[in-house]
């Protein structure tokens, strides 16, 4: 195929797509891996004084039921299904500071609005798409052999060190939103919720993940992939297929595609990212004779803590609260008691 025929195979491909009403879900899995999750604006909740139960009502996704959990044993499910238990251990530590905020923070105990994927609601989910990723600590330790019981062993550590803790900003609990790999520099909230600004939910730059599997990446979508992904309505003219088609509008503060036009439509970078299945809104890219080749960085919405790049701080000696602070800055850890 010549250049000339791939540009204009690639122009009648992407001028025919495009639902800009279509919600943009954001990549807000807190965690690990991170796929789409709708999340609620950020709003101010109640401080940490009141009184928790110390009780988590978990909706299990996998079997339908809700199964009542000291907040403590929950978060070993938590940790087990969001961070790779091979971490450093006081990444860990912030992991199960940060998922225990997480938990409360949506807990109706702090006006949080808990979980409404279960019929009648819940505290929260196990569905890593909705509210935090869990596993059944015993079954998966099992499944995994004596390497599941070091894992395990490992997590309780790295939540009876930090038992209670949990971040705050100004005596309240924090969003304490996470995700797999910034790829060098973490997002704002307010990038990717309208009006969302925190002050602790800053783009910081972070020099700690790039051992990460996800730092860069490549990912050559076909043409023919393309126009099964892309939504498309036959209707819209088809465009001169000249230059590539694609073409940057806005970026966030975290270096993020924040809009993009295809053929002169505008699209928002977490929709093109959800519809093509990028892994983060990080992305360039370039046209190549078989379809459009994106170079990635990262893994995830970027905002809040970057976990492999709390491992690598980890890993140069620094502890839980210094990474809980870098990532989240101005914040504090205080314990909360049942
Ligand atoms: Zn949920
Ligand atoms: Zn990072």
């Amino acid at each position: 195929m010549t250049r000339k025929t791939a540009l204009l195979i690639l122009a009648i491909i992407v001028v025919v797509i495009l639902l800009p009403a279509a919600a943009v879900s954001f990549g807000g899995c807190p965690g690990f891996p991170p796929p789409a999750k709708a999340e609620p604006p950020p709003s101010t909740k109640e401080t940490v004084e009141k009184k928790f139960s110390g009780t988590v009502r978990l909706y299990r996704t996998d079997r339908k039921e809700i199964v009542p959990l000291d907040l403590e044993q929950y978060l070993v499910g938590v940790i087990l299904a969001e961070m790779p238990a091979s971490f450093e251990l006081e990444a860990l530590k912030a992991q199960a500071v940060i998922a225990r905020t997480y938990a409360l923070h949506q807990h109706p105990f702090s006006g949080g609005g808990g979980c409404d994927r279960a019929p009648g609601g819940a505290d929260i989910c196990s569905d890593s798409a909705h509210c935090q990723a869990w596993l059944d600590p015993e079954e998966t330790a099992a499944e995994w052999g004596p390497e599941g019981e070091l894992f395990l062993k490992r997590i309780r550590q790295a939540i009876s060190e930090t038992a209670g803790e949990v971040a705050v900003y100004r005596g309240k609990l924090i969003e304490a939103v996470y995700h797999s790999t910034c790829g060098g520099k973490t997002e704002a909230s307010h990038a990717l919720w309208n009006g969302g600004s925190l002050p602790y939910l800053q783009s910081v730059i972070c020099p700690y993940c790039t051992h990460s599997p996800h730092y860069r990446g490549e990912l050559l979508i076909p043409f023919t992939r393309l126009a099964e992904a892309l939504p498309q309505d036959p209707a819209l003219p088809v465009a001169s297929a000249e230059r590539l088609p694609l073409e940057k509008i806005t970026e966030t503060s975290g270096g993020r595609i924040a809009a993009l036009t295809i053929a002169g439509r505008s699209i928002g970078g977490a929709e093109l990212r959800s519809l093509l299945e990028l892994p983060s809104t990080a992305f360039t890219w370039e046209l190549r004779e078989e379809g459009l080749l994106f170079h990635t960085r990262g893994r995830g919405h970027g905002v809040g803590l970057c976990q492999y790049g709390a491992d690598g701080a980890a890993r140069e000696g620094q502890g839980y609260r210094q990474i809980i602070q870098f990532y989240y800055p101005g914040t504090a850890i205080t314990e909360i008691k049942p």
